[in-house]
């Protein structure tokens, strides 16, 4: 028996699966099916599968539904977890991400981006990054976009439920689909054939694995996978500020454990992504809120660990840019908010590390998101990434129909690889080089780092180079 899910816009905000052709109700989709397909059975048929139904994963399947020159293909997305109805809750969701400005147009395009803007999204139109080894520091504004911000601060279920309502009917998403093995082809002769946990088969010309960072598809194509663990843990939570404010900076404090920032979220809310070492994770999560709280703001506004020969050759450093690019240099300095406490049983740990796919295709397979890489969210690039994937390989994909090739065409997914590495190659390296930079309190990297990024804040034009690369 062959079960198809489609969602239904019912009403505003809330998903109603759907019961379609010959499917069964949604609430026992992905439950053991009274007849488990027997060897014998033969794979249902699909052009393209999704594997892995997260934020990139449905931004596949929405991207591929509003392709026209896809749009008689069968399609299926198939997600191993439950679907939960969903309405937008009071309160903020302690899981977030900053969508940059590659991401909102891809998501205007698609119809995603009003549903967003409907439902809750924060502005950012200022970032300051700033050590707590010195007093050096860089901002960067929004001056490139029209609206002049650098990025919006979403909750993941708000983009996740935007994209949802953007799937056209004819893409079938499947929940509670979980995919047990693939069985990967050497080349284009053979189809994709996918086993899920109930006993069914699915072949496939295309399988997109969009199946997270523990990727079962990347295991399966037996692709090289770099990867290392940072030791550390990044603990997210909603903060209320001690008063309401314009509320539309994002703070980031490098500290010798790693780096603490504070996303907007309203005028008295502002999300905590804090990324330390697993120990003081642990001990931070085990504190009672009032502690934590405490812990949180003296992570923000101690000074104490700033090195005063590291201050006054920094001090002397900022007047000679001051000749240099004179106007420049001049450091706007805002003080970050305080925080009058963390909202009970929202604080979460998620341990951080990097990984990367030497590569991201073998015949009839791609992988996005972070199935293909996986970065440390200082710089909150991971899932525009991946967003940036589904951009590439939707054009990859049209491009070959066009031209007449079969869909996982090996020229077609090599394109797709190609662009792709290229960028997330480079971004991945910065956000690493990033971390180790800071990842140190030792004398003369600090005042190197102090005095560079200083430079760096002077100069207008490769900042601006920075947030071109940023949001591109
Ligand atoms: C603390 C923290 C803060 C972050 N902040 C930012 C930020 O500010 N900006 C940013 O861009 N990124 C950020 N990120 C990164 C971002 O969250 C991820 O890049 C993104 O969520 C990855 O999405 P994905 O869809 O690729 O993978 P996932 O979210 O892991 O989704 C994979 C999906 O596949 C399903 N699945 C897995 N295996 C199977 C199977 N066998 N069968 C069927 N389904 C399966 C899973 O159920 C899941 O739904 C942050 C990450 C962390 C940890």
């Amino acid at each position: 028996m062959s079960l198809r899910l489609g969602l239904t816009r019912a009403s505003r905000g809330i998903y109603v699966p759907l019961l379609t052709q010959r499917g069964a109700p949604a609430s026992v989709v992905g439950l053991k099916r009274a007849q488990p397909a027997s060897s014998t059975t033969c794979p249902e048929y699909y052009d393209v599968v999704i594997s892995g139904g997260g934020l990139v994963g449905f931004a596949m399947a929405c991207s591929l539904g509003h392709s026209k020159r896809l749009s008689d293909r069968r399609i299926v997305l198939l997600e191993g977890a439950l679907n939960k109805p969903w309405q937008l809750p009071e309160a903020f969701s302690n899981r977030v991400c900053a969508l940059n400005a590659r991401t909102r147009t891809f998501f205007k395009k698609l119809g995603v981006w009003e549903h967003i803007e409907h439902l809750r999204a924060q502005p950012v139109h200022r970032m300051q990054v700033w050590e707590s080894c010195s007093e050096a520091m860089i901002t960067f504004d929004g001056h490139n976009q029209e609206d002049g911000t650098v990025a919006h601060i979403v909750e993941n279920d708000v983009t996740l439920h935007s994209i949802k309502r953007q799937i056209p009917q004819h893409i079938e998403v499947e929940y509670e689909a979980k995919v047990e093995s693939y069985q990967i082809p050497k080349d284009m002769a053979s189809k994709v054939v996918l086993t899920l946990a109930d006993g069914r088969t699915i072949s496939t010309d295309l399988l997109i694995g969009a199946d997270g960072a523990k990727s079962l598809v990347r295991r399966n194509m037996g692709v090289q996978y770099l990867s290392w663990d940072y030791d550390q843990m990044g603990i997210v939570a909603t903060l209320q500020l001690s008063e309401a404010v314009d509320n539309t900076v994002a703070w980031q404090r490098f500290l010798p454990t790693g780096p603490v920032a504070l996303l907007p979220l309203s005028d008295d809310h502002s999300s905590l992504v804090w990324s330390t070492t697993r120990e003081q994770a642990t001990h931070l999560l085990q504190l009672s809120d009032e502690d934590f709280t405490e812990a949180l703001n003296r992570a923000i506004w101690d000074d104490s660990e700033v090195d005063s020969r590291v201050k006054s050759i920094h001090t002397a450093w900022l007047k000679v840019l001051e000749t240099m690019v004179p106007g420049e240099s001049a450091e706007t300095r805002q003080l970050p908010p305080s925080i009058a406490r963390v909202l009970p049983g929202t604080r979460g740990g998620f341990p951080l590390g990097l990984g990367h796919a030497v590569h991201y295709i073998t015949p009839r397979v791609a992988l996005i998101g972070d199935a293909a890489h996986r970065v440390h969210p200082l710089a909150g690039q991971g899932v525009n990434l991946g967003f940036g994937d589904v951009a590439t390989l939707t054009h990859c994909l049209e491009n070959s129909v066009l031209l007449g090739a079969e869909l996982g065409d090996e020229q077609a997914l090599y394109q797709y690889e190609k662009e792709r590495q290229k960028y997330n190659v480079a971004t991945m390296a910065s956000v690493d080089g990033l971390y180790r930079l800071y990842n140190s309190a030792a004398l003369p990297l600090v005042l190197l780092r102090s005095l560079g990024l200083s430079a760096v804040n002077a100069m207008a034009p490769l900042k601006r180079q920075i947030m071109v690369h940023a949001e591109s």
